[in-house]
């Protein structure tokens, strides 16, 4: 079979030929890309692999792309994977991994997704990009764009940091705040999709965008020593990394790179903003925000889209999630720069904290191997961490010696 990739209905199971489409014609049901699995194990082994550089397009069988001549690429790849032994002594946890995705080029995980994105949206012919963002997309999209020399507009949710607004910026679209939340940024984006015939990286392409996070499992895996691990805790948002995190290690399981041991899958989302969180706490359906309150920005989104496909791996899975505080996800930001010398916006804060209040109730086994995604740098959203203390002195040796208590 000479098809590289093809798009499957997630509902219905109906395939249809590779095109800019996100939904089924039968039954309306979003579209996923399916990469050729059996072509890719035949190309793609793990030698193979090992002979390969660090790029993020190590994985370029299994990722939907024809030619690699099309790729745009800001120079994103694989990231460190760090044994966090003090956190983990602090939760009691002995096989605690952070997925540090903050070192990332525009320091946000949102790289994957858009080299993959982009490059498609170049393969099928577009000229300008878009994308309806909370931040992170918005930079990531605005960077793609500028390396493709391309045009570039995206609509930002109007509640967002002034930070992420100044690191947006310096890539040089057209940025377009749209009042009130990320919801109605992304409506507006998909009638500006229909309209100006952009490549708007979630939507109209985003079957393909949402292949570039599942190479997040991939690496975890091989910096595993090609294992899964047990379970993973994921900031949740639309619910997409989740699914995508998950459908990465059932792809490495059927091409025979690691065996078939289930990962079960924990959701992180901000109080004030977690419909996910609660359906898995209660044990019913996703209900809807109509507005949302947490530091938690990037993850801020009232109805998540990819949510049912989320909500059923977690259930599946026997997992769990948890929903923090302001306050706690500010503490888990902390913790996390204080253990393992690691600052994270406030997603991973959420990551974090959602990680401990799971280990306080025994969600994880001493022994078991965990890791925690944390997706954004602090740098991003320093005004989202409370004004720092400092000592102020005369520049005089005997001041310091007041401080560290010396004469
Ligand atoms: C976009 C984003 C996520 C997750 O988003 P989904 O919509 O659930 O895929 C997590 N963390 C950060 C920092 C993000 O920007
Ligand atoms: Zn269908």
């Amino acid at each position: 079979m000479a098809v590289k990739q093809f798009l499957k209905c997630s509902v219905c199971g109906k395939e249809f030929e590779e095109a800019v489409k996100t939904v089924c014609d039968e039954c309306f049901g979003p579209l996923k890309v399916q990469v050729n699995l059996e072509q890719a194990k035949e190309k793609l082994t793990k030698s193979v692999l090992a002979q390969r550089t660090q790029s993020f397009w190590r994985y370029f069988e299994l990722l939907p792309l024809n030619d690699k001549k099309n790729i745009v690429d800001i120079g994103t790849t694989v990231t460190p994977l760090v044994k966090a032994e003090r956190l983990g002594k602090i939760l009691g946890l002995n096989n605690l991994y952070v997925k540090n995705d903050a070192v990332l080029p525009t320091y946000s995980f949102k790289d994957r997704p858009v080299t993959v994105g982009a490059s498609k949206a170049v393969e099928f012919g577009y000229s300008v990009f878009s994308c309806a963002s909370t931040g992170n997309l918005a930079a990531s999209t605005a960077a793609h764009a500028a390396k493709a020399g391309l045009q570039c507009y995206v609509f930002v949710a109007g509640n967002i940091e002034e930070s992420k607004i100044a690191s947006i910026a310096g890539y040089g679209p057209t940025i377009i705040s749209v009042e009130g939340i990320y919801d109605v940024a992304n409506r507006l984006a998909n009638e500006a999709a229909d309209k100006y015939g952009w490549a708007v990286m979630n939507v109209n392409v985003r079957p393909y965008y949402q292949e570039g996070e599942k190479t997040l499992s991939f690496e975890t895996c091989e910096q595993l020593e090609w294992k899964k691990p047990d379970a993973v805790v994921v900031p949740v948002g639309s619910g997409s990394l989740l699914y995508e995190i998950w459908k990465g290690f059932e792809e490495f399981e059927e091409i025979g790179f690691v065996g078939k041991e289930k990962v079960r899958f924990y959701a992180a989302q901000g109080k004030g903003a977690s419909p996910l969180v609660d359906a898995v706490k209660s044990g019913g359906a996703i209900k809807p925000y109509k507005e949302v309150h947490t530091i938690a920005k990037s993850i801020a989104m009232g109805a998540p889209g990819d949510g049912d496909a989320a909500i059923g791996i977690i259930r599946e899975t026997k997992g769990g999630g948890e929903s923090p505080s302001d306050e706690e996800i500010l503490e888990g930001i902390r913790l996390l720069a204080q253990t393992e010398g690691i600052l994270t916006e406030p997603a991973g804060g959420t990551t974090i904290a959602a990680l401990k209040k799971l280990a306080e109730q025994g969600a994880f086994d001493a022994n078991e191997t965990v890791v925690a995604y944390v997706t954004g740098n602090g740098l991003k959203t320093v005004d989202a961490i409370p004004k720092a203390k400092r000592v102020n002195i005369k520049p005089r040796i005997e001041e310091v010696d007041a401080i560290v208590g010396k004469r």
